[in-house]
């Protein structure tokens, strides 16, 4: 699916709409030192084995593409609800 890199939009902060930029919304680093993290790895720890299963056959094929837009005015960012798609590109129109 072609997703176009620019979008006549509504702003919640200016209140009128602008031509916002577009980006896919990518996870952040994992930090080691969060406290899921820590939890995760005492869990792992020692022997009996793989303790949390490998999911073996997931129910999805596709994964969820969250749209960012950026107000070029007020640099404000809004998202869009994750639309499942295969295959996404950023194409300029
Ligand atoms: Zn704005």
């Amino acid at each position: 699916m072609n997703i176009p890199k620019e979008i006549n939009r509504f702003c919640p902060k200016c209140n009128k709409h602008t031509i916002q930029k577009v980006s896919i919304y990518k996870a952040g680093k994992r930090r080691g030192t969060a406290a899921g993290e820590r939890r995760h790895a005492l869990r792992k720890k020692g022997y009996g084995g793989q303790k949390f299963p490998k999911l073996a056959k997931p129910a999805k094929t596709t994964k969820k593409v969250v749209q960012i837009f950026t107000c070029p005015e007020c640099k404000k960012k809004t998202d869009k609800r994750g639309i499942r798609i295969r295959k996404f590109e950023l194409v300029a129109k």
